[in-house]
């Protein structure tokens, strides 16, 4: 039995890939996703993450494509499989949505998928998640979009992927020509041109050359086109970076895709690649050291908590990310941090429910379970009752504002919503540091404001008012001897729940300033 259940997990992890799309709003990660889920046979038609996307929040429609396609489809992650392969995507919103779980997903993720737009190159927010990643030291794989309109040089992304991200690259194809000259992408491994027709299609003609100076190509590409392929392939061979899949491995090195994902042109030919260098899902370090996915008994962390936004549903959903063994649907788990037992069934049901219950899952599988309360970030579930991961990272905030409340005689409902929430991870809180005390609210997205003042209403009955400041930056104030008057010229000093000291400023110019005055301290972006 034991034996069985060993070779079981063995073989489900191998096949899995659990991977997030990290980008720039508008790069085309909608896009491309979109198109490697048609790849998975996941949905039929184009359109339907488009339409997810458009209607994010009425959730129900979304549903409802999910019931069509009998897909496992939640909110924040992506199921299909490819190739005897089964690919988890997960998804990092864009823009708007953008706070702390953003980030912590990426925690979930055994790899990152960059995706760049070809003109605008490496974008704010690509910075911002890419170096979450690096962080982990996970492999970092890059797409660079939009190859059917005019960009920047091949050369010069690369370029840019060094200097502004720290990372090399090695292109494992490379385009002949652009924008409206674009006739193709030369693949490197395999030596053939895959050939660009424009407009969507699934089959794209591929021809097998001898290598880039192959006749062939410049009766393809034209003489001008196959003279650049040339010279740019023969500098490449010289001066570039060969593959190295040990640094692929340590995210020391990003093997990088040219392609079009609206015209699903490269995109195939990427998932192959990816799927192919991509690792499966790694171990996660506990108190009991590190955790392999091979381990037999179950255990998992949850890293995201999600409330219903829904004011008929005030439950919440705790995402799991699986670490081992198999989960099985009714199963008895130790929920480590309270010390009891918990039954992963009613009500803690899967996000699927009933649109896809998930009987079982392993290890990289991210699974949804019905929160009544009982979690809370990084809470570890396992069969051993002191098996804890890690704690999860927590990110410098960068938007404040400060809060109070409408209706003083509230004041008991906001302490305690004040307190829970910021247990669970939505919101850091800080209070000014001596005379009289005003409470800061600290995050990383101005949703997270939002979902805090919606939720400070719907579940703990306040109306709380924000008043945005200027700060933008969170530096912690590591210091035996700190004279806290010396803070006060340029920052904001003010007080985390620990009671550690944080400057808040309003520029760059006044944290440098801080810094100079200050050569004993230390200043952390994070608590220490
Ligand atoms: P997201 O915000 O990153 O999810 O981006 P979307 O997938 O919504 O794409 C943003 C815009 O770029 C949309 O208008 C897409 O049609 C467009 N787009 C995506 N991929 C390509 C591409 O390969 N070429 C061109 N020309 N446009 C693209």
């Amino acid at each position: 039995m034991t034996k069985q259940l060993n070779e079981e997990i063995q073989h489900e992890v191998d096949k899995r890939r659990t991977f997030a799309i990290i980008s720039h709003p508008d790069a085309g990660k909608t896009t491309l996703t979109e198109k490697l889920l048609l790849f998975g046979g996941a949905i039929r038609e184009a359109g339907s993450v488009k339409a997810r996307k458009a209607s994010k929040h009425a959730t129900s429609d979304w549903m409802e494509i999910e019931k069509q396609r009998g897909i496992s489809v939640t909110s924040s992650v992506m199921q299909f499989d490819y190739n005897g392969h089964r690919v988890n995507i997960l998804d990092t919103p864009g823009h708007q949505d953008f706070s702390e779980d953003t980030y912590r997903t990426l925690t979930a993720a055994d790899s990152a998928v960059m995706l760049i737009d070809v003109a605008k190159g490496v974008e704010a927010q690509t910075i911002k998640l890419f170096q979450v990643c690096r962080r982990r030291g996970i492999p970092i794989f890059t797409f660079i979009n939009k190859l059917d309109r005019e960009g920047q040089s091949p050369f010069d992304l690369m370029e840019e992927l060094e200097r502004v991200l720290g990372i090399r690259s090695v292109p494992m194809n490379w385009p002949i020509g652009m924008g409206r000259e674009l006739c193709g992408v030369y693949d490197r491994m395999k030596n053939q041109v895959e050939l660009f027709q424009g407009n969507d299609h699934s089959t794209i003609e591929v021809r097998k050359v001898g290598d880039f100076r192959d006749p062939v190509i410049r009766e393809m590409a034209g003489d001008y086109l196959a003279d650049q392929l040339e010279q740019d392939l023969e500098l490449l061979d010289v001066a570039g970076d060969p593959f190295d899949f040990e640094k692929v491995r340590a995210g020391e090195l990003t093997p990088v895709f040219f392609g079009s994902a609206v015209n699903n042109f490269g995109v195939q030919t990427f998932l192959e690649n990816f799927l192919q260098l991509a690792p499966k899902p790694a171990s996660r370090n506990s108190t009991s050291g590190p955790v392999e996915p091979t381990n037999e008994k179950f255990s998992g962390y949850v890293f995201k908590i999600q409330a219903n936004m829904n004011p008929a549903h005030r439950d919440r959903i705790a995402f799991l990310r699986i670490v081992s063994g198999r989960f099985e649907r009714g199963m008895s788990v130790k929920h480590v941090r309270m010390g009891k037992d918990i039954k992963l069934a009613q009500p803690q049901q899967f996000l699927a429910q009933d649109r896809d219950i998930v009987e079982a899952a392993y290890p990289g599988d991210i699974i949804g379970l019905f929160d009544p309360g009982i979690f809370r970030i990084g809470d570890s579930l396992a069969m051993s009752k002191d098996l804890e991961f890690d704690e999860l990272p927590t990110f410098s905030p960068e938007i404040f504002a400060k809060v109070s409340i409408k209706n003083a005689l509230k004041k008991k409902q906001y302490e305690k919503g004040l307190d829970q929430l910021t247990e669970e991870g939505t919101i850091q809180v800080f209070t000014t540091a001596g005379g009289f005390e005003d409470t800061i609210l600290g995050v990383v997205g101005q949703l997270q404001f939002e979902v805090f003042e919606y939720r400070m209403k719907g579940e703990y009955g306040v109306d709380v008012i924000l008043q945005r400041m200027t700060f933008q930056f969170a530096r912690w104030i590591v210091d035996d001897n700190i004279d806290p008057s010396k803070y006060r010229i340029n920052s904001t000093l003010v007080k985390d729940k620990k009671g550690n000291y944080v400057a808040l400023f309003e520029n760059e110019y006044a944290m440098r300033t801080a810094m100079d005055k200050n050569p004993t301290s230390k200043f952390l972006e994070t608590a220490p």
